[in-house]
């Protein structure tokens, strides 16, 4: 059986499946490969499982399947796997480091002293204490980031069509009151046809003035260019964001201009201890489809 590492994952991972089989990180070895790991770099189109007429189990580390055709995989009997319980902490906590930052004006005090500027007037920072909260997407990462917020002394709010109680949070079903009553907005639904571009023109006008807002879901769930509108006018107080329209964005992207944003390269699931997790759990999947065969 061989089993292609196809995107980046912990070093220990192909010495941990050896026992299963051959491990390559060769790519141009997708045509024998029976088993392929994928993070969210590699897209399983029908293009790319056509050239794969070995492969029968796609096991993407993280969460969003939004990088594979389940449609065809299904038609063509391979089986997908997520790791979706591995990356909450990891992702709760960057969207909690974000909502830190952004009030603190961390990155601009860092900047601004390496320039020899002393800001000390101009970096007014806020606290998060007795602030709002508006959640979109209350799963796995939605709670684990409301039961931080919790511990900061925040008000909760939480928007999710699926999810009617939370001992985390407050759920409300109406979309416009949750993201009007916010100081803080974090997005964590998945990228489906009815949440992308989901924050725009219009939603963004009815949030509360110099509101923060929080993308480490997915970028398509927010349309760039107005966020950087509103942010250039001073609605939207600032912006921080983990995820893009593409991996990496483009140069011309319209955030690069825009005042007060954070900017990450899509590392919410990147840490050690989730890399790990992820090993652990790719492992077990392997192991029951050996076990199955
Ligand atoms: P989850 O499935 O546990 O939670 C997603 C929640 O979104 C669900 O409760 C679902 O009901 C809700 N939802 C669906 N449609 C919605 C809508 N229209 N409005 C509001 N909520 C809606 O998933 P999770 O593990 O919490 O992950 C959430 C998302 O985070 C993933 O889908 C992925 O896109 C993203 N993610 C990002 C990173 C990163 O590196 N930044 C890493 C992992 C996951």
């Amino acid at each position: 059986m061989l089993i292609l590492i196809s995107d980046a994952f912990d070093p220990s991972l192909p010495g941990r499946l050896e026992k299963y089989g051959e491990v390559t990180a060769d790519k141009n070895r997708q045509a024998d490969a029976e088993v392929v790991l994928v993070r969210s770099k590699t897209k399983v189109t029908k293009d790319y499982i056509d050239a794969a007429p070995n492969l029968k189990l796609v096991i993407r580390g993280g969460v969003g399947l939004d990088n594979v055709d389940l449609a065809y995989a299904r038609e063509k009997g391979i089986a997908v796997y997520n790791t979706a319980d591995a990356s909450t902490v990891a992702v709760a906590e960057l969207a909690f480091a974000m909502m830190i930052a952004l009030p603190n004006h961390l990155c601009r005090a860092d900047s601004s002293m390496r320039e020899g500027k002393w800001l000390k007037k101009e970096l007014t920072r806020t606290e998060l204490m007795g602030k709002t909260l508006t959640i979109l997407g209350m799963g796995r990462i939605g709670t684990a980031l409301a039961v931080r917020a919790r511990a900061f002394g925040m008000k909760v709010l939480g928007f999710d069509p699926y999810v009617y109680f939370s001992d985390f949070a407050e759920i409300r079903t109406d979309l416009t009151e949750v993201l009007g009553e916010a100081d803080y907005i974090s997005l964590h639904m998945p990228l489906l046809p009815d949440t992308k571009g989901m924050i725009n023109k219009k939603t963004l006008t009815g949030f509360k003035d110099g509101a923060y807002l929080i993308n480490a879901g997915r970028g398509k769930c927010v349309v760039e260019e107005d966020v950087a509108e509103s942010l250039k006018s001073g609605k939207l107080g600032g912006f921080a964001t983990d995820v893009w329209y593409s991996d990496p964005p483009p140069k011309e992207c319209p955030l690069f201009d825009a005042p007060n944003c954070i900017f990450a390269p899509h590392i919410g699931a990147s840490t050690k201890e989730n890399m790990l997790r992820i090993g652990t759990m790719i492992d077990g999947i392997i192991g029951e489809y050996v076990t199955r065969k």
